[in-house]
């Protein structure tokens, strides 16, 4: 994702003993349905997820590394979803170099009208260019956290969706050719040159018509030290996806991650689904307010020691009940 900048109740409770005793009776009923419908999130099987990828190597589009991760990543998905779509395409990088990317869905209930869509970037950036030495600038980043981490949850709630299937329709959209975009070296600032195949799906999603309620995006959600903020244009395209998420975080008792403070705009793959598909979507994203982006953010420091399975726990847990 590109670097961002920074910008700048009342209830009514009072009705009677007898009303109130049936609301209360009511909530705890729905809440035992929510407990029920809800798979237990696995930390370590989301972590393995993440090792795995890493494992491959930099998962550079044209790379040795991305081919293999791919496969790892059709056979995941195959493995728990009930239809696979797969979608090569040949996309064009701001130095023409031409990128052999594939977008992978797994779609649970592909029939069902009703339907949510869930989404992170499985490719890693080329270039380490936040590395102040220069020396290190040419290495293709890890992406441990930059890539898998999203990868490796969404691979998880899949797994759970397997064991216990949801009653609507799920796609999970594992985007590619995210972070290809100009390096930070040039004096160019395309800000088209990222997102590539996220932008390539909006404009020709993997089913004709393809519409979802709302979307997700996990980007950067693995960090030991990561909190998310509210991205600012989640903020403006799906106001009521923010709110009703970062309720879910408050209680879950994860609202020391999930904090309620607004952020910067980021330019990531939510961007072409809410322009150009038009569908509300969140994007879930480490952020700090004095840092920015953590400080292993495109550098060779972006690999497993920044991992953690604490992080990874709680993000999967707010997605699989968000989306109950
Ligand atoms: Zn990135």
């Amino acid at each position: 994702m590109k670097p961002f900048f920074l910008k700048t109740f009342l209830f009514f409770i009072i009705i009677s003993f007898a009303c109130c005793k049936k609301q209360a009776s009511a909530t705890s009923a729905n809440d035992n349905v929510k407990k029920q419908q809800t798979t237990i999130f696995s930390a370590d099987s989301a972590y393995k997820y993440i090792e795995t990828q890493v494992a491959f190597g930099a998962r550079v589009p044209n790379s040795t590394a991305h081919k293999q991760c791919g496969t790892f990543l059709i056979d995941k998905l195959s493995q728990f979803c009930d239809t696979i779509y797969i979608q090569n395409c040949q996309l064009k990088a701001f130095d023409g170099t031409i990128l052999h990317a594939q977008n992978i869905i797994g779609s649970f209930n592909p029939e069902n009208k009703k339907r949510i869509l869930l989404l992170a970037h499985w490719d890693s950036r080329p270039w380490c260019d936040a590395e102040s030495d220069k020396a290190k600038q040419q290495t293709p980043v890890l992406g441990a956290d930059d890539g898998a981490s999203g990868v490796g949850v969404l691979l998880e709630i899949a797994r759970c969706l397997s064991i216990q299937k949801p009653t609507f329709g799920i796609d999970i959209l594992l985007t590619d050719s995210e972070d290809y975009g100009v390096p930070s070296w040039s004096d160019e600032r395309d800000s088209q040159s990222w997102c590539l195949g996220s932008q390539y799906w909006a404009k020709n999603p993997h089913v004709k018509n393809y519409n979802a309620e709302f979307g997700i995006l996990l980007d950067m959600v693995g960090g030991a030290n990561a909190i998310f903020p509210i991205e600012e244009n989640s903020q403006y395209y799906a106001p009521h996806i923010v709110a009703k998420v970062w309720e879910e975080a408050q209680q879950l008792g994860y609202s020391d991650l999930f904090v309620s403070q607004p952020f910067g705009a980021i330019t990531d793959d939510h961007l072409p689904i809410n322009e150009i598909a038009r569908i509300p979507t969140i994007d879930i994203i480490h952020l700090n307010n004095q840092t920015g982006f953590p400080d292993y953010w495109h550098t060779t420091k972006d690999d497993m020691t920044n991992i953690s399975k604490n992080t990874l726990k709680k993000v999967g847990d707010v997605v699989l009940n968000s989306i109950q």
